[in-house]
């Protein structure tokens, strides 16, 4: 009798010993996830199209955000369709910054995307840019804006602006790191002036016409080898060739992002060499100094 005393009151011990655990770990978790939907959920989830965007992007909303870019790098934004882990990224998404100046891949799919998630605010960036017309037979205006940092400008502007009005809690925080890229937009534009000051109206041969407002900046001229987005014909780069001879030009210009055959073969005519360009980088103020720096060394 006495023993079956004691097992009960053994028994009673280990279950309240277990329940007292099971709370406590409940408890734990609880909060741990707490935690961390509090700290993601804390951040402003921000879509941008293409690889510049995401600097502009990150170095005004700093920690503030989080960046998620469709076209990734090596990817062809006129011709990109984004995968189905990006399409539900988008559907979590609040922002929408657009490049806004005829990118195919906006032209294309932001129907889509924003009735995936009609909540998200979408903002052009370029909103203030003026536009260049598209080159030669194209329709259109030249869509590649970012690639001058005076538009890059612009469009950094237009991002404060709308992260104050969405955040005004933290707008000195917003307004301290535009200033601080602002500075060094400048600089880049400044020195990109000096490096490329004694090109006037330089004629640089290039696979696809990317360059239009840098070329616009620093009075520089760009001749596309690429015609209406498809590549020359045999006769294209036999006349190709023939300007390149005459303009004295030594250098033919690819982007990553395309096949450089034929420009191996307009090089190897004019006893020129192939570099690469791109205007697609996510490093922005990195590789536009690079970029500079190439054509100045054409
Ligand atoms: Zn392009």
């Amino acid at each position: 009798m006495e023993r079956k005393v004691v097992y009960i009151f053994l028994a009673s011990l280990i279950l309240i010993l277990l329940i007292l655990t099971g709370l406590y770990l409940a408890n734990n978790n609880y909060q741990n996830t707490n935690d961390k939907s509090q700290t993601s959920d804390d951040k402003i989830g921000v879509v941008v199209t293409v690889g510049p965007q995401e600097e502009f992007t990150k170095r005004v909303g700093g920690d503030r955000i989080n960046v998620m870019v469709m076209v990734p790098q090596g990817a062809d934004p006129h011709t990109y369709e984004p995968l189905p882990n990006q399409m539900k990224q988008v559907q979590e998404a609040e922002i929408y910054y657009m490049v806004g100046s005829g990118i195919e891949f906006e032209l294309t799919w932001m129907a889509k995307l924003t009735a995936m998630n009609p909540q998200m605010e979408v903002v052009n960036t370029s909103q203030g840019i003026e536009l260049l017309p598209n080159t030669e037979e194209y329709e259109g205006n030249d869509p590649h804006v970012w690639v001058s940092p005076k538009n890059a400008k612009i469009m950094v502007e237009n991002i404060y602006t709308n992260l104050i009005e969405i955040d005004p809690e933290n707008k000195d925080y917003y307004q301290k790191n535009r200033d601080e890229y602002f500075k060094k937009l400048d600089e880049l534009d400044k020195n990109t002036t000096k490096i490329l000051s004694d090109q006037n109206n330089t004629k640089i041969m290039v696979y696809h016409p990317s360059w239009a407002y840098f070329c616009r900046d620093y009075d520089l001229k760009q001749i596309p080898i690429e015609s209406q987005g498809k590549e020359p014909t045999p006769q294209g780069i036999a006349s190709l060739v023939d300007q390149a001879r005459r303009d004295n030009i030594r250098v033919i210009f690819v982007s990553p992002q395309y096949s450089s055959t034929n420009a191996q073969v307009i090089a190897r005519e004019i006893g020129g060499r192939v570099v690469f360009v791109d205007p697609l980088s996510n490093n922005y103020m990195q590789n536009m100094k690079k970029v500079a720096e190439s054509f100045a060394n054409s």
